[in-house]
């Protein structure tokens, strides 16, 4: 299959994305969070496209994205009044909610459990699309499973390139990280993957706000996550990523010491750093700052792609500061650690 790249200038641009959904195809969409592999959530064969093009495993449910607040009622059995006063806070906006699915949704989409996942994002194209085409769009981040998620077509296009009909160009997204997903079944919110929406935004609007303890311990192997993703291994490039913690002096003598000990053994190293540590660091073969530790928005913003240009340089091994863990640096660690599989070296306090 020839993947086409189309612009969005106008809705007549978008018609052949439409097309595309409307006879079960597929195409990668932009979101306000990462790019989405979108097809229409309500025709199970068009849904397993999605399942192989990505080689995503089947038991990883979909989020469903809606592009009107209507759209919602048929697909869920109740909307409570917790769901209700964050779909008004929230929505369109980088927030999934959890809700017991009506049996209009297809099993291949909530991967046969009871419940379903929906979003009502926030960006325009995606909008368009899902208006345009008069469908609900099953949408997972337009990656292969496992790599870190698209946050421009570039990107999408090297990873779903001949698996896919169009992917529509609408620039670089604005988030960079995947929404925060609630489960709103309950009597209370229950996130079960952190994102741009944050526990303490969350309880400004619901009161008590729970996390899947999943999420509470670093090395989680003890619990299985409520969200069947979180428990892959993910987000990661080729190159072993290893997250350095401990006091600034001490991560960086010891990201400069495991550096040279690296490349003596002819591997190429990375490192990951802020504006404010950046120069702390002379020997790497690729040195990045993600961005000020005083605008975690831009260390979210530029993970998933820093990630990637790691592998593009052919890298083998990086080494990456810790971030803050407060506020939208909850999400950026929980990425981080996934794409590290884990691997947390203490340089000391
Ligand atoms: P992605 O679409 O790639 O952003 O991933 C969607 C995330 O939402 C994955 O971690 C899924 O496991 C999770 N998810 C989707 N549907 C459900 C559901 N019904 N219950 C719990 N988690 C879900
Ligand atoms: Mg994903």
């Amino acid at each position: 299959m020839d993947t086409k790249i189309i612009s969005a200038k106008s809705d007549k641009d978008l018609l052949p994305a439409v097309k595309v959904l409307q006879q079960g195809g597929l195409v990668a969409m932009p979101t306000e969070t990462v790019y989405g592999l979108a097809a229409n959530a309500l025709d199970a064969s068009a849904v397993n496209k999605i399942f192989k093009a990505k080689g995503r495993p089947a038991d990883n449910p979909l989020i469903i994205h809606i592009g009107d607040i209507n759209q919602l009622y048929p697909l869920v059995k109740e909307v409570s009044p917790l769901a209700e006063k964050l779909i008004d806070k929230f929505w369109p906006g980088p927030l999934t909610l959890i809700f017991d699915a009506s049996p209009i949704v297809p099993k291949v989409v909530s991967a046969g459990l009871s419940t379903v996942a929906i979003r009502f994002p926030n960006h325009p194209i995606a909008q368009k699309l899902i208006n345009n085409s008069g469908l609900v769009l099953a949408a997972p981040s337009a990656n292969t499973s496992g790599k870190p998620s698209p946050t421009t077509a570039r990107r999408v296009l090297e990873d779903l390139d001949g698996k896919i009909e169009i992917i529509v160009d609408g620039g670089q997204v604005e988030v960079g990280l995947e929404s925060t997903v609630v489960d709103v079944t309950g009597d209370a919110p229950l996130i079960l993957r952190p994102g741009k929406i944050t526990k303490e935004m969350l309880e400004d609007i619901t009161g008590k706000v729970d996390l899947d303890p999943a999420l509470k311990e670093l090395d989680n192997i003890n619990y299985t996550p409520r969200a069947p993703g979180m428990k892959y291994s993910h987000y990661a490039p080729n190159a072993h990523v290893y997250i350095v913690e401990g006091s600034v002096e001490n991560v960086a003598r010891t990201i400069e010491n495991l550096t040279l000990k690296a490349q003596s053994n002819k591997q190429k190293v990375g490192i990951m750093a802020t504006d404010q540590t950046i120069n702390n660091y002379t020997k790497g073969d690729m040195i990045v700052s993600l961005g000020s530790d005083q605008d975690l928005e831009s260390i979210a913003y530029s993970l998933f792609e820093t990630l990637r240009q790691f592998d593009d340089n052919n890298i083998d091994i990086v080494y990456t500061e810790s971030f803050s863990n407060q506020g939208i640096g909850n999400a950026i660690m929980n990425r981080l650690t996934k794409a590290a599989s884990y691997n947390i070296i203490n340089a000391g306090p």
